[in-house]
């Protein structure tokens, strides 16, 4: 008989939802406008994976992370939707809403960024919006971007950002401070605003914003790759631990950044996230903050 895998959040008895993934359809990679071949290599040279497959237009590509969902035992998943995707995830978050929760990927340059943030949340189901400054040209104090923070504040969703470098083609790090997002933070109090892979590389600038800001909270997604390009020896577990002592337990939370198949959900990274915060002595009840008490409540306040 095959070994049964163990998996240490159940022996913990710890419910585990990962904040933070993409839901990357047919649809998506058809919007990438690039071949196969140029993905896989990019792929190749930018991160762990192997191979990536293109997921199939017939198949039932909600249904499939639900199951991969349930096999390793994790209760609900944080999706990152881009706009060619977003019929498409709010009829999986109409058919399981028990298990997904949606981020809707805006521009807010785009000329109607507005009306779609609005249509999102409202007519969708989405839980809070994605912005990507160092892909879409913005600084986070512009004009533009404080409309997406008005209706954030309207709605009572969340928003998160990603800062510091990218796997993205043809991103600008003029764009990547997340100092930038100071301001914003100040002038709109009740909106949780959040930085994705504490920084990517802007950890300095993520723990000084801690320090700052209330409503900041960062999330741990992905390899955390970004620690060997700052100019000082750094591994998870001093990030870690640096992340509580500056924002506490209540401002961090989980995330894998899972993403393609067929990798398909990372326990790798939840297992040594896990450990690291074991390892750090933080208590049950942190825990229980950190892998999905805190982003319950981020989502939890949605109105309308
Ligand atoms: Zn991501």
């Amino acid at each position: 008989m095959p070994k049964k895998p163990k998996y240490l959040h159940k022996d913990l008895n710890l419910p585990v939802i990962d904040s933070h993934s993409h839901y990357l359809s047919h649809a998506t990679f058809q919007s990438w406008q690039v071949s196969s071949g140029a993905i896989q290599r990019r792929i190749r040279t930018r991160t762990d994976m192997k191979e990536v497959e293109v997921p199939n237009p017939d198949e039932d590509f909600a249904q499939r992370w639900v199951k991969e969902l349930d096999r390793y035992g994790i209760e609900k998943i944080g999706m990152m939707v881009g706009p060619e995707s977003w019929n498409e995830f709010a009829n999986a978050l109409k058919r399981f809403p028990e298990r997904f929760y949606g981020y809707a990927n805006i521009n807010p340059l785009s000329p109607d960024a507005e009306k779609q943030a609005r249509h999102a949340i409202r007519k969708l189901g989405f839980h809070g919006f994605k912005l990507y400054p160092v892909l879409h040209n913005f600084h986070t104090y512009d004009e533009e971007a404080y409309r997406v923070y008005q209706i954030a504040d309207e709605l009572q969703v969340p928003v998160l950002h990603h800062f510091g470098i990218s796997i993205g083609a043809g991103v600008n790090l003029r764009y990547c401070n997340p100092l930038d997002l100071q301001p914003a933070a100040r002038d709109f109090p009740n909106v949780r605003f959040g930085i994705a892979h504490l920084g990517a590389g802007m950890f300095r600038e993520t723990l000084l914003l801690f320090y700052q800001q209330d409503n900041i909270y960062v999330d741990t997604s992905g390899s955390n790759i970004w620690m060997r390009y700052i100019p000082y020896p750094s591994d998870l577990i001093g990030v870690m631990k640096r992340a509580l002592e500056a924002g506490g337990p209540e401002r961090i939370v989980f995330g894998t950044d899972s993403s393609m198949f067929p990798r398909g959900f990372r326990y790798d990274i939840l297992d040594k996230q896990l450990r690291i915060f074991k390892d750090l002595q933080v208590s049950d009840e942190n825990l229980r903050k950190i892998f999905s008490e805190n982003i319950l409540s981020l989502m939890g306040r949605r109105k309308g």
